[in-house]
């Protein structure tokens, strides 16, 4: 069901009037709004277009997004987020940075569950209810502003606009978190020393990538996930949905290739070959999948690195774009991928 092209402009005016006219003094909103996104894709909505998200839920990947951005930006200093202390989530995730590297390492500290609840709290304090005001205005254009059974509730059709509008979310809050975070002056020396600040606080974790390449490799027999040859010497871990259209590092996402495929690639989606295959690896590898993933302590959820296939395969065939079919080859995508997701057509 896909929300009318009145809808999702409401829906964009109503995004834009919070990231204009609301004010902001730490980063939580953006952080919030890029949640609520990631999980309209990633979860399926009731019947009634409407999407029931946990305070829980909201608050583990609420910590998730902030996980990368607590690394020390250069200098062992981290990135200020609030215009007075640092943000105390920041302050929290660096003394546990201090004692794990991985996310996936933290998650399983004892400290993790009173994290949870503090930022839960945290939530209800600051960005929950607060993100729908503008000025002296209740927008609450996305939820109603209360909990019920520990949960809100998106709106009918407000994860349809998400999914819909998703690129142009994500661009409008980076652009304008990355704003903030370069204009507050506790900043302004540490990044004025150099550095890309965008990669820094939304690139992807490449450490985590260059990890994954030998489980990948073997799974596929030494050879490319595309072209099916052998690989001589470096490859490189491709995002099989790629990192622009979802920018969040789950293990089924990942599969090793040579660094010319990866380049033709690009941007692209892969053609329906490629996603059978990728389709089958994961059903049928996915013991191995599984192994790799924790010990290299990857963040992996084979349903839900689906969902988002799904939702990329959609994305493309409505904008009538194209996908790579291999080489230099491209083509439109037509009706068929839906099948592959027992989707009607
Ligand atoms: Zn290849």
């Amino acid at each position: 069901m896909t929300p009318t092209a009145q809808t999702q402009l409401e829906f964009l005016g109503n995004l834009q009037r919070i990231l204009n006219e609301g004010s902001f003094v730490a980063t939580y909103k953006y952080a919030l709004i890029r949640v609520l996104a990631d999980l309209s894709i990633e979860r399926t909505p009731a019947a009634d277009g409407s999407l029931k998200l946990s305070l829980e839920d909201l608050a583990e990947r609420f910590i998730e997004v902030y996980w990368r951005q607590a690394a020390p930006f250069r200098h062992r200093r981290t990135l200020v987020q609030a215009t007075g202390n640092q943000a105390s989530l920041l302050t929290q995730l660096v003394a546990i940075r201090e004692k794990v590297a991985k996310f996936s390492d933290a998650r399983r500290m004892p400290r993790w569950r009173s994290l949870v609840r503090r930022t839960r709290t945290l939530l209800l304090e600051q960005p929950l209810w607060r993100l729908h005001r503008v000025g002296n205005e209740l927008l609450e254009c996305f939820y109603a502003n209360r909990l019920q059974d520990g949960a809100i509730r998106l709106k009918p059709g407000v994860a349809a606009c998400f999914k819909a509008q998703f690129p142009v979310v994500q661009a409008l809050v980076q652009l304008a978190w990355l704003r903030m975070v370069q204009q507050l002056p506790v900043n302004r020396e540490l990044i004025g020393q150099g550095g890309d600040v965008a990669e820094f606080l939304f690139g992807a974790d490449r450490s985590a990538l260059a990890r994954l390449s030998g489980g990948l490799l073997e799974i596929q027999a030494g050879s490319c996930f595309y072209c099916n040859r052998r690989i001589p010497g470096t490859g490189h871990v491709d995002h099989f949905v790629p990192w622009v259209r979802y920018p969040r590092d789950l293990g089924h996402n990942f599969v090793f290739a040579h660094d010319v495929c990866n380049s033709r690639k690009g941007d692209l989606l892969a053609g329906l070959s490629h996603l059978d295959r990728w389709l089958e690896r994961n059903t049928t590898r996915r013991a191995e999948l599984d192994r790799i993933f924790s010990e290299t302590r990857m963040l992996h959820d084979a349903e839900t690195s689906r969902h988002v296939a799904a939702w990329s395969y959609e994305q493309v065939e409505r904008a009538g774009g194209l996908i790579w079919v291999g080489g230099e080859r491209f083509e439109h995508l037509g009706r068929e991928w839906r099948s592959r997701f027992a989707i009607a057509s």
